[in-house]
Protein backbone atom coordinates (compact mmCIF):
# COMPACT_ATOMS: atom_id res chain seq x y z
CA UNK A 1 0.00 0.00 0.00
CA UNK A 2 1.58 3.28 -1.01
CA UNK A 3 0.70 5.93 1.88
CA UNK A 4 -0.79 9.07 1.34
CA UNK A 5 1.90 12.48 0.71
CA UNK A 6 0.86 15.46 1.62
CA UNK A 7 2.13 17.68 -1.78
CA UNK A 8 4.58 20.71 -1.81
CA UNK A 9 2.49 23.91 -2.35
CA UNK A 10 3.68 27.56 -2.46
CA UNK A 11 1.24 30.32 -2.22
CA UNK A 12 1.32 33.85 -1.70
CA UNK A 13 1.47 33.88 2.05
CA UNK A 14 2.63 30.43 3.02
CA UNK A 15 3.88 27.27 1.84
CA UNK A 16 3.76 23.45 2.24
CA UNK A 17 6.46 21.35 2.61
CA UNK A 18 5.80 17.60 1.17
CA UNK A 19 5.83 14.97 3.45
CA UNK A 20 3.97 11.80 4.94
CA UNK A 21 0.18 11.87 5.71
CA UNK A 22 0.54 9.19 8.37
CA UNK A 23 4.33 10.81 9.73
CA UNK A 24 1.96 10.76 12.96
CA UNK A 25 3.47 14.60 13.24
CA UNK A 26 2.32 17.92 11.37
CA UNK A 27 4.93 20.64 12.14
CA UNK A 28 3.55 24.23 11.73
CA UNK A 29 5.92 27.94 11.17
CA UNK A 30 3.88 30.72 12.13
CA UNK A 31 6.99 33.42 12.06
CA UNK A 32 9.34 31.52 9.55
CA UNK A 33 9.85 35.14 7.33
CA UNK A 34 9.97 38.82 7.69
CA UNK A 35 9.51 39.10 3.81
CA UNK A 36 6.64 41.94 3.65
CA UNK A 37 4.24 42.73 -0.04
CA UNK A 38 6.28 45.02 -2.14
CA UNK A 39 3.06 47.09 -1.99
CA UNK A 40 3.61 48.00 2.05
CA UNK A 41 7.17 48.56 1.86
CA UNK A 42 8.73 48.22 5.64
CA UNK A 43 5.91 49.20 6.90
CA UNK A 44 7.98 52.40 8.06
CA UNK A 45 10.30 50.93 9.70
CA UNK A 46 14.13 50.55 9.00
CA UNK A 47 15.72 47.90 7.24
CA UNK A 48 17.67 47.10 10.36
CA UNK A 49 13.86 46.46 12.21
CA UNK A 50 13.26 43.95 9.96
CA UNK A 51 15.96 41.45 10.57
CA UNK A 52 15.05 41.86 14.23
CA UNK A 53 12.93 38.94 16.36
CA UNK A 54 9.90 41.66 16.35
CA UNK A 55 9.89 40.66 12.29
CA UNK A 56 10.05 36.85 12.66
CA UNK A 57 11.84 34.03 14.34
CA UNK A 58 15.49 33.66 13.58
CA UNK A 59 16.36 29.88 13.16
CA UNK A 60 12.63 28.87 12.99
CA UNK A 61 12.14 27.99 9.22
CA UNK A 62 15.79 26.38 9.05
CA UNK A 63 14.72 23.96 12.20
CA UNK A 64 11.37 23.53 10.50
CA UNK A 65 12.87 22.56 7.38
CA UNK A 66 15.02 20.27 8.73
CA UNK A 67 12.59 18.54 11.39
CA UNK A 68 10.61 18.06 8.39
CA UNK A 69 12.97 16.48 6.20
CA UNK A 70 14.28 14.29 9.20
CA UNK A 71 10.93 12.81 9.95
CA UNK A 72 9.08 12.74 6.44
CA UNK A 73 6.45 14.82 7.63
CA UNK A 74 4.50 17.86 5.97
CA UNK A 75 5.33 21.41 7.32
CA UNK A 76 3.18 24.43 6.56
CA UNK A 77 5.35 27.82 6.78
CA UNK A 78 4.38 31.30 6.86
CA UNK A 79 5.79 33.44 4.11
CA UNK A 80 5.08 36.74 5.45
CA UNK A 81 6.80 38.78 8.61
CA UNK A 82 4.21 38.76 11.87
CA UNK A 83 4.34 42.36 12.04
CA UNK A 84 2.16 42.27 8.44
CA UNK A 85 0.14 39.80 10.19
CA UNK A 86 0.33 37.53 13.29
CA UNK A 87 -0.59 33.92 12.31
CA UNK A 88 -0.30 32.78 15.84
CA UNK A 89 -3.52 34.69 17.01
CA UNK A 90 -7.09 34.88 16.54
CA UNK A 91 -8.63 36.76 14.17
CA UNK A 92 -10.27 38.74 16.52
CA UNK A 93 -7.05 39.53 18.99
CA UNK A 94 -6.26 42.68 19.48
CA UNK A 95 -2.55 42.08 19.09
CA UNK A 96 -3.07 40.38 15.55
CA UNK A 97 -1.13 43.82 13.77
CA UNK A 98 1.21 44.96 15.86
CA UNK A 99 1.29 48.91 16.27
CA UNK A 100 3.91 48.89 18.84
CA UNK A 101 6.31 45.80 18.89
CA UNK A 102 9.67 45.95 21.19
CA UNK A 103 9.59 49.53 21.49
CA UNK A 104 9.46 49.91 17.86
CA UNK A 105 6.72 51.96 16.47
CA UNK A 106 4.92 49.86 13.70
CA UNK A 107 4.10 53.36 11.31
CA UNK A 108 2.91 51.26 8.73
CA UNK A 109 0.35 49.79 11.12
CA UNK A 110 -1.38 52.73 12.42
CA UNK A 111 -4.37 53.70 11.05
CA UNK A 112 -5.93 50.92 9.53
CA UNK A 113 -9.79 51.38 8.79
CA UNK A 114 -11.85 47.54 9.62
CA UNK A 115 -11.87 47.27 5.80
CA UNK A 116 -7.80 47.07 5.73
CA UNK A 117 -7.73 45.13 8.79
CA UNK A 118 -10.45 42.17 7.25
CA UNK A 119 -8.23 42.73 4.11
CA UNK A 120 -4.81 41.49 5.85
CA UNK A 121 -6.68 38.77 7.16
CA UNK A 122 -8.50 37.75 3.54
CA UNK A 123 -5.20 37.62 2.18
CA UNK A 124 -2.50 36.99 4.71
CA UNK A 125 -3.45 35.24 7.16
CA UNK A 126 -6.57 33.15 6.56
CA UNK A 127 -4.77 31.31 3.72
CA UNK A 128 -2.26 29.83 5.77
CA UNK A 129 -5.03 28.94 8.58
CA UNK A 130 -6.85 27.26 5.73
CA UNK A 131 -3.43 25.24 4.15
CA UNK A 132 -2.57 23.82 7.50
CA UNK A 133 -6.27 23.12 8.09
CA UNK A 134 -6.36 21.20 4.95
CA UNK A 135 -2.84 19.36 5.69
CA UNK A 136 -3.87 18.70 9.42
CA UNK A 137 -7.26 16.99 7.61
CA UNK A 138 -4.93 15.23 5.55
CA UNK A 139 -3.07 13.62 8.10
CA UNK A 140 -5.93 12.80 10.16
CA UNK A 141 -7.44 10.74 7.35
CA UNK A 142 -4.30 8.94 6.92
CA UNK A 143 -3.57 6.80 10.60
CA UNK A 144 -4.01 7.47 13.77
CA UNK A 145 -4.03 11.59 14.62
CA UNK A 146 -1.06 13.44 14.21
CA UNK A 147 0.48 15.32 17.17
CA UNK A 148 0.81 19.32 15.96
CA UNK A 149 4.33 20.52 16.77
CA UNK A 150 4.59 24.46 16.47
CA UNK A 151 8.15 26.02 15.83
CA UNK A 152 8.89 29.54 17.10
CA UNK A 153 12.14 31.07 18.57
CA UNK A 154 12.60 33.39 21.57
CA UNK A 155 14.96 36.09 22.32
CA UNK A 156 18.00 35.52 24.71
CA UNK A 157 17.19 38.52 26.86
CA UNK A 158 14.01 40.22 27.91
CA UNK A 159 14.22 43.61 29.16
CA UNK A 160 18.17 43.07 30.21
CA UNK A 161 17.33 39.54 31.99
CA UNK A 162 18.90 36.65 30.20
CA UNK A 163 16.71 33.68 29.80
CA UNK A 164 18.15 31.04 30.98
CA UNK A 165 15.74 27.99 28.95
CA UNK A 166 17.83 27.12 25.99
CA UNK A 167 14.75 25.64 24.82
CA UNK A 168 10.93 25.89 25.99
CA UNK A 169 8.21 23.73 25.90
CA UNK A 170 4.87 25.88 26.04
CA UNK A 171 1.46 23.69 26.41
CA UNK A 172 -1.87 24.22 27.50
CA UNK A 173 -4.11 21.31 28.98
CA UNK A 174 -3.06 18.33 27.62
CA UNK A 175 0.04 17.56 28.61
CA UNK A 176 0.77 13.88 26.48
CA UNK A 177 3.28 15.52 23.81
CA UNK A 178 4.54 18.30 26.16
CA UNK A 179 5.24 15.48 29.41
CA UNK A 180 7.25 13.54 27.16
CA UNK A 181 9.58 16.51 25.65
CA UNK A 182 10.30 17.98 28.51
CA UNK A 183 11.39 14.52 30.29
CA UNK A 184 13.27 13.85 26.84
CA UNK A 185 15.19 17.34 27.12
CA UNK A 186 15.80 17.34 30.59
CA UNK A 187 18.12 13.87 30.25
CA UNK A 188 21.09 16.38 29.21
CA UNK A 189 21.62 17.91 32.58
CA UNK A 190 23.39 20.66 30.89
CA UNK A 191 20.24 21.90 29.57
CA UNK A 192 17.80 24.30 31.21
CA UNK A 193 14.23 23.67 30.04
CA UNK A 194 11.59 25.54 30.29
CA UNK A 195 7.96 24.33 31.10
CA UNK A 196 5.50 27.04 30.16
CA UNK A 197 8.05 29.83 30.21
CA UNK A 198 8.79 33.05 29.61
CA UNK A 199 4.59 32.10 29.07
CA UNK A 200 2.01 29.78 29.65
CA UNK A 201 0.94 27.75 26.24
CA UNK A 202 -2.67 28.29 26.27
CA UNK A 203 -3.63 31.44 24.48
CA UNK A 204 -7.31 31.15 23.23
CA UNK A 205 -6.97 32.02 19.57
CA UNK A 206 -3.99 31.46 18.49
CA UNK A 207 -2.59 28.48 16.46
CA UNK A 208 -3.10 25.51 18.64
CA UNK A 209 -5.79 26.38 20.07
CA UNK A 210 -7.51 26.78 16.40
CA UNK A 211 -5.96 23.49 14.97
CA UNK A 212 -5.38 21.07 17.89
CA UNK A 213 -7.35 21.64 20.69
CA UNK A 214 -10.74 21.40 18.50
CA UNK A 215 -9.42 17.46 16.90
CA UNK A 216 -8.29 16.74 20.60
CA UNK A 217 -4.91 16.50 19.10
CA UNK A 218 -1.77 16.78 21.07
CA UNK A 219 0.62 19.94 20.31
CA UNK A 220 3.04 22.15 21.51
CA UNK A 221 4.55 25.26 20.63
CA UNK A 222 8.63 24.75 20.88
CA UNK A 223 10.48 28.25 21.71
CA UNK A 224 14.42 27.68 20.25
CA UNK A 225 16.64 30.45 22.07
CA UNK A 226 17.42 32.64 19.42
CA UNK A 227 21.16 33.22 20.16
CA UNK A 228 21.75 29.39 19.89
CA UNK A 229 19.51 28.88 16.72
CA UNK A 230 20.95 31.89 14.46
CA UNK A 231 23.28 30.22 11.95
CA UNK A 232 23.15 27.08 10.10
CA UNK A 233 25.62 25.20 12.43
CA UNK A 234 22.84 25.59 15.55
CA UNK A 235 20.31 25.20 13.76
CA UNK A 236 21.21 21.85 12.52
CA UNK A 237 22.34 20.87 15.92
CA UNK A 238 18.82 21.81 18.07
CA UNK A 239 16.67 20.10 14.83
CA UNK A 240 18.38 16.93 14.97
CA UNK A 241 18.25 16.73 18.82
CA UNK A 242 15.02 17.24 18.29
CA UNK A 243 13.95 15.12 15.88
CA UNK A 244 16.12 11.79 17.91
CA UNK A 245 13.17 13.00 20.72
CA UNK A 246 10.23 13.14 18.43
CA UNK A 247 11.24 9.97 16.68
CA UNK A 248 10.95 8.19 19.62
CA UNK A 249 7.90 9.74 21.62
CA UNK A 250 5.96 10.14 18.89
CA UNK A 251 4.25 6.77 18.57
CA UNK A 252 3.07 7.24 22.53
CA UNK A 253 2.28 11.28 22.11
CA UNK A 254 -0.02 10.29 19.57
CA UNK A 255 -2.20 8.07 21.70
CA UNK A 256 -5.77 8.98 22.61
CA UNK A 257 -5.67 11.34 25.56
CA UNK A 258 -6.42 9.71 29.24
CA UNK A 259 -5.43 12.11 32.45
CA UNK A 260 -4.28 8.84 34.20
CA UNK A 261 -1.39 8.63 31.13
CA UNK A 262 -0.15 11.59 32.32
CA UNK A 263 3.79 10.69 31.58
CA UNK A 264 5.35 11.42 35.22
CA UNK A 265 2.50 14.50 35.74
CA UNK A 266 3.14 14.98 39.42
CA UNK A 267 6.17 16.29 38.33
CA UNK A 268 5.31 18.70 36.19
CA UNK A 269 4.04 21.86 38.20
CA UNK A 270 1.77 23.21 35.61
CA UNK A 271 0.39 19.41 34.33
CA UNK A 272 -0.62 20.17 38.71
CA UNK A 273 -2.41 23.35 38.22
CA UNK A 274 -3.95 22.62 35.04
CA UNK A 275 -5.37 19.48 36.59
CA UNK A 276 -7.11 21.97 39.51
CA UNK A 277 -8.06 23.60 36.54
CA UNK A 278 -9.57 21.00 34.49
CA UNK A 279 -12.64 19.83 34.29
CA UNK A 280 -14.72 16.45 33.51
CA UNK A 281 -14.70 17.57 29.64
CA UNK A 282 -10.66 17.86 29.72
CA UNK A 283 -11.21 21.09 29.14
CA UNK A 284 -9.39 24.26 31.29
CA UNK A 285 -11.62 26.46 32.99
CA UNK A 286 -11.94 29.76 31.84
CA UNK A 287 -10.14 31.45 34.55
CA UNK A 288 -7.57 29.47 33.65
CA UNK A 289 -7.68 30.64 30.50
CA UNK A 290 -7.47 34.09 31.11
CA UNK A 291 -4.99 33.83 33.61
CA UNK A 292 -2.73 32.12 30.27
CA UNK A 293 -3.85 35.26 28.39
CA UNK A 294 -3.40 37.75 30.89
CA UNK A 295 0.33 36.33 32.06
CA UNK A 296 1.27 36.03 27.77
CA UNK A 297 0.31 39.39 27.30
CA UNK A 298 1.68 41.38 30.55
CA UNK A 299 5.27 40.23 29.85
CA UNK A 300 5.09 41.78 26.39
CA UNK A 301 3.60 44.82 27.26
CA UNK A 302 6.60 47.85 26.45
CA UNK A 303 8.22 49.17 28.98
CA UNK A 304 9.89 52.70 27.89
CA UNK A 305 9.02 55.29 30.04
CA UNK A 306 11.28 57.90 28.57
CA UNK A 307 9.55 57.49 25.29
CA UNK A 308 6.26 59.35 24.31
CA UNK A 309 4.16 56.76 22.30
CA UNK A 310 0.93 57.08 20.71
CA UNK A 311 -1.89 56.28 22.69
CA UNK A 312 -3.14 52.67 22.27
CA UNK A 313 -5.04 51.28 24.71
CA UNK A 314 -5.53 48.27 23.60
CA UNK A 315 -2.58 47.43 21.92
CA UNK A 316 0.30 45.45 24.25
CA UNK A 317 3.53 44.31 22.78
CA UNK A 318 4.50 40.92 21.69
CA UNK A 319 7.72 41.52 20.86
CA UNK A 320 9.90 39.28 22.88
CA UNK A 321 9.03 36.12 20.75
CA UNK A 322 7.07 33.20 20.53
ZN1 LIG B 1 7.02 32.83 17.10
Amino acid sequence: MISAVVTAETAESFRVVEGRADAGIVLLCDHACNALPAELGTLGLQEHELRRHIAYDIGAEAITERLAKRLGAPAVLSRFSRLLIDINRGADDPTLIMRLSDGAVVPGNQCLSPEQRDARIARYWRPYHDAAGRVIAACRDAGPPPVIFSVHSMTHAWKGVQRPWQVSILWNEDSRLAGALLEAFRTNRHLTVGDNEPYHGGLEGDTLWQHARPYGLASVVIEYRQDLVADRRGQDHWADVTADILERIIPTARQPYQKSALPNGASYGEARSEDANRTGSGRVSSVSRTSARADRRTEHRPDEPGRVLPQLPEQLDAGSGG
